[in-house]
Order: structure tokens, then C-alpha cells, then sequence
């Protein structure tokens, strides 16, 4: 089906679980959001969904077209369409955004047909026209060498444009805290705003509430001690930056 569906996700890293059954449902279309304190597990979701070694999953399943994703190869999970931002924290010598950019479309088209040739030069030349222009990135950017002395910034920019060149039907974002001054966090934000539509899922993992005030997400999660505890609209994220997680967790505590 056309969603992705954690049930019941239990990840354990060296013995001790974290992750306690982690249940959410994302349908192409809508972006939702996950928030929560420091220490409850965010990160271990988004690393799990990436496929990391370390993360030992004991329980559950995660459901994108029938598949187990976790059953899956990294590059096995972006042939199906799900796009994993930090994937590719990569520093190449020597390669251009452009040239980059059109070998990750090989990968995946060649994953998805071992016998592509690859993309046609003037046809990649027009989807990177394209995607720049919508993702209103100044043409000179295509050329510079991949993450030769970039911003903050310009590391989110580069990683925006490869998920709007690979068109995936779900993104996943771990905006961890590290790095992300007020610019990186602009581009993040105004590049989902201007990719999202109904043909594509996004998971903004965040550690900084303050994206939120970029990108209004259809469905807020907040996530404590692994596991989601509250679930609800754009507000619920307003209210949390005004009341803190507190009330959360006296609800959590007393069961209700
Ligand atoms: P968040 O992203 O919500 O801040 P994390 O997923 O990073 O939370 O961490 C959740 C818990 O797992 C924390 O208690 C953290 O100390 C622990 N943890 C995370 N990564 C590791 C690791 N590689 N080894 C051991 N413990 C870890
Ligand atoms: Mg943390
Ligand atoms: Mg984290």
C-alpha cells in the first residue's frame, strides 16, 4: 500500500532496549513530524529505518509495499522509493554536485534494472534544471565540488537536491541538533515545502523544535522513552514549544 507503517518496532543497541514498540503510520502525502526529548530514542528510529548495523531490531516490522524494509539492504530501500537523508554524508574529492547527484540517479536506476545505460546526459541536464529552479538553487551550486568546504547549509542543499532528483515516495529526515544553524534549517524546511504533494511521504525526525516554524507538518508524534505516546496536528507542536514535555510525561507516568 501506498503507506509506511511501523508496528510494533522494538531496537535494542548493545542488549538495552530502546526502542519499545514503536508504532506510526505514514501515507504518501502528508508530513509528519517526530518530537521528543533528548535520550528518547529519535535517533535510534532513524538509524534503524537506515538500516545501521548496531541497531538490533527484537520486534516488529516496518511495511512499504508489502516488504519488510528492515529486511532489506540500504540500497534496497531506496529502490522501493524510501529516501534515508543521511545515507550520504559523503565528502568526494573531486566530484561535483552535478556529477554526483546523476550517479546516485544511476544506482537507482540500475537497481531497478541492472541493464540501464544511465541517464541520457541532456536528460539528467533537464530533471537537475528542473529540481534546481523549484528548489530555487542558484545554478553555480551544481558545479562546486561535493562538500568541498560547504556550510552547514550547504550540506542540507546538496542532500534536498539528491532527494528531489531521486523522486522517492518517502523520505525520512533526521534533523539531529549538530550543525544546524538558521540557514541549514531554512533550506530543509522551504525544500519539503516545495517537494511536498501527494506523491511523496516525508518523516521530519527533529531535535530542534524551531523547523517547525518552517514546515507545518499534517501530523505531530512526539516520541518519549521510546515509544509514541502523543499523537496530533500542527498545534500540538506549538503547544509544546510554549508548555515543554512535561504534561506529557505526567500523563505517560500516570496511564492515561
Ligand atoms: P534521541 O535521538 O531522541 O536524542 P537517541 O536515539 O540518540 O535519542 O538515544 C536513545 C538512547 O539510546 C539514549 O539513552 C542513548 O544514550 C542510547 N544510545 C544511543 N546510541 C547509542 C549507542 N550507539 N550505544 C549505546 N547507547 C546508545
Ligand atoms: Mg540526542
Ligand atoms: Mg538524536
Amino acid at each position: 500500500s501506498d503507506e509506511l507503517i511501523i508496528r510494533n518496532l522494538r531496537v535494542s543497541i548493545e542488549g538495552k532496549e530502546i526502542l519499545k514498540g514503536v508504532n506510526l503510520t505514514l501515507p504518501k502525502g502528508e508530513v509528519h513530524a517526530i518530537m521528543g526529548p533528548n535520550g528518547t530514542g529519535k535517533s535510534t528510529l532513524a538509524y534503524t529505518l537506515m538500516g545501521h548495523p548496531a541497531y538490533e531490531v527484537t520486534d516488529g516490522e516496518v511495511i512499504f509495499k508489502g516488504q519488510n524494509i528492515l529486511e532489506l539492504e540500504p540500497d534496497e530501500r531506496s529502490r522501493l522509493g524510501i529516501f534515508l537523508a543521511f545515507q550520504y554524508p559523503v565528502a568526494i574529492p573531486g566530484v561535483t554536485v552535478a556529477n554526483f547527484l546523476r550517479t546516485a540517479v544511476n544506482a537507482r536506476r540500475r537497481a531497478q534494472n541492472p541493464e540501464d545505460k544511465g541517464i541520457p546526459i541532456p536528460e539528467f541536464r533537464k530533471l537537475l534544471k528542473a529540481k534546481m529552479e523549484l528548489l530555487k538553487v542558484d545554478p553555480s551550486f551544481a558545479g562546486r565540488y561535493l562538500n568541498d568546504g560547504f556550510s552547514g547549509g550547504e550540506k542540507k542543499r546538496a542532500e534536498i537536491l539528491q532527494m528531489a532528483v531521486l523522486q522517492p515516495e518517502i523520505a525520512i529526515l533526521d534533523e539531529t541538533d549538530s550543525g544546524l544553524d538558521i540557514d541549514a534549517l531554512r533550506i530543509v524546511a522551504e525544500g519539503v515545502n516545495a517537494l511536498r504533494g501527494e506523491n511523496l511521504g516525508v518523516l521530519v525526525i527533529t531535535h530542534y523544535q524551531r523547523i517547525l516554524n518552517y514546515i507545518r507538518p499534517d501530523v505531530v508524534h512526539v516520541m518519549m522513552d521510546g515509544r509514541i505516546v502523543e499523537t496530533g496536528d500542527a498545534d500540538l507542536a506549538l503547544h509544546l514549544e510554549e508548555h515543554g514535555y512535561d504534561w506529557v510525561r505526567e500523563k505517560v507516568d500516570n496511564g492515561t
